[in-house]
């Protein structure tokens, strides 16, 4: 199986998560792959475990020039990019009676734009015919209480995408989106609340998924290789939900 021999892609937030696992399969997949996470430590962690033909590159989506550097890296090492998998994101639910400037900024900064300045930076180097995939979220099509600014951010970034698929079409790159519904990740750890409060919720959003369960990181990533091989080649723009149907009914 190599859907994606010597195909160069950039991952970011590929430290964790759905990001790892994508990473994982496709270089299982022939890929080059550039593993991009804001920690230098958790990269060197993860890396001890893949096999074969990757870098690591610590980026902090927020910050301008570490972007910069990511895709200098890139490029210095392979020559060119295939995929571009925008997947870094953080959630930390607030009431919106709570919202501050800097909850609003840090969301913002980092789930809107760093992937758009990373596509700014990316472009140039991107094959004509490559893909862009985004990892969005659910959130934005259904109102889910404590998530405003988080959904707010990911229905920019699905307002992005359309524009970006317009804007490279001459070149025939590609740009999709994934949604995912409750994927089973770190990123519930990460949310800045109390681990009970966590499990409850946890507990709503399953019973909310038609299917009863939190999705795995690689169910996402298998949608992160079908949206960026040639088995897709003809799909671009969408959103791909993959929620166990939460958004559908
Ligand atoms: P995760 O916490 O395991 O992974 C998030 C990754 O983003 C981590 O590698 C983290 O280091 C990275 N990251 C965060 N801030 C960064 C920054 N400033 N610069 C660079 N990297 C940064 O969580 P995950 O669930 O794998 O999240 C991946 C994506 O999936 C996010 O965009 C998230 O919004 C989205 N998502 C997740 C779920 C879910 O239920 N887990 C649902 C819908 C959407």
């Amino acid at each position: 199986m190599s859907k994606l021999k010597n195909k160069v892609a950039i991952i970011t937030g590929a430290n964790s998560g759905i990001g790892l696992a994508t990473a994982k399969l496709y270089l299982k997949e022939g890929a080059k792959v550039v593993l991009s996470g804001r920690r230098q430590e958790a990269l060197n962690n993860i890396a001890k475990d893949l096999q074969g033909d990757f870098i690591t590159v610590r980026a902090d989506v927020s910050k301008d020039e570490d972007n910069i550097n990511l895709i200098k890296q890139t490029v210095d090492t392979y020559g060119k990019i295939d995929i571009l998998f925008l997947n870094a994101g953080i959630a930390k639910p607030i009431p919106v009676t709570s919202i501050s400037e800097g909850h609003y900024n840090e969301i913002f900064d980092i789930n809107v734009k760093g992937p758009i300045l990373i596509v700014k930076e990316a472009l140039p180097h991107i094959n004509d015919g490559g893909s862009v995939l985004f990892t969005n979220s659910v959130v934005h099509q259904k109102g889910f209480d404590g998530l405003g600014v988080y959904s707010a951010s990911k229905g920019a970034l699905r307002a992005y995408a359309r524009v970006l698929t317009s804007e490279v079409k001459s070149r025939g790159i590609r740009v999709n989106s994934i949604a995912p519904g409750p994927i089973e990740t770190p990123l519930y750890g990460k949310m800045d609340l109390p681990s009970d409060v966590v499990a409850e919720m946890g507990k709503g959003f399953a019973a909310a998924v038609p299917l009863g369960r939190f999705g795995t990181s690689e169910e996402v990533a298998q949608t992160a290789l079908f949206l960026a091989s040639d088995d897709a080649s003809f799909i671009n723009g969408i959103e791909l939900e993959v929620d166990g149907g939460l958004s559908q009914i």
